[in-house]
This record gives C-alpha cells, structure tokens and sequence, in this order.
C-alpha cells in the first residue's frame, strides 16, 4: 500500500551510488524490486562491478590495519585499486563509502564529525562505524 503524504516515505539505498532512495509514486508497484536510484546507476553499476568490488575491500582492508578511529580519504582506496589511473575512482571510492555505510560497516566524517553521507559536498574522511562496534 502506498503510504500516506503525512507519514514518512519509505527508503532504501542505491546499490550502486549509495545514496538514499526515497519511495516515489511511479515505483508503488515495482517498490520491492527497486535496487537503483536511476538508469545511470543501473548502467554504471553492471559496467563496473568488479571495480565497487575492490573498492570496498580496499576500503575495509585500509581502515583494518588501522587505530580504530583513524581515518582514510576516498582517494586512498582509489589508488589501491586503480593505480595511476585512480583518479577516475574518486568517485567511485565515495560511492563505495556510501555502500559501506548502508551496511553498518563505516561512518563518513568530515572536520570529524559524523554526516549523512548522501548529502556530502567536498572532501569526506571514512571511519570504522563506533555504534555497538567495541573493540
Ligand atoms: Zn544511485
């Protein structure tokens, strides 16, 4: 059933971008099956899954060798995985992050304090996330 305007729109998140996904009117059907904010995502996601693949990893494996609060920048992941040509990959690190944080695995920072990660501008830093994660 469609919910209510007054109450709030169900969510969920891009599997490719991560960004929120909020419930619109033309999915009250298809709802269940949404896995993409847009074709752009649904495209760049099958062109590019073993890449997001290894972005992520690379973004686990940087933080585990790590103090459990330091954190990494996007481009760090980047580099690990596409080498000089890591700059295509920022973007793509980000949205990596974003998955991650979908998941409970790491939180975004930036100036060190905790954000929404789909509504990040400029520079982030990635963290292991602290709720209910004791060492
Ligand atoms: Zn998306």
């Amino acid at each position: 059933m469609p919910p209510s305007p007054r109450t709030a729109l169900p969510e969920k998140t891009c599997a490719a971008c991560g960004r929120r996904i909020v419930w619109r009117r033309r999915w009250a059907r298809s709802w269940q099956a949404v896995r993409y904010c847009g074709e752009r995502c649904r495209r760049s996601r099958r062109a590019r899954r073993g890449t997001d693949a290894r972005l992520e990893e690379a973004i686990r494996s940087l933080l585990a060798v790590r103090a459990r609060d330091a954190s990494l920048c996007p481009s760090e992941a980047a580099r690990a995985v596409g080498g000089s040509d890591w700059r295509a990959l920022m973007e793509p690190a980000r949205e990596a992050a974003r998955r991650l944080v979908a998941r409970g695995e790491v939180e975004v920072t930036q100036r060190g304090r905790v954000l929404d990660p789909s509504r990040a501008r400029g520079p982030i830093r990635i963290r292991r996330a602290r709720a209910g994660a004791r060492g």
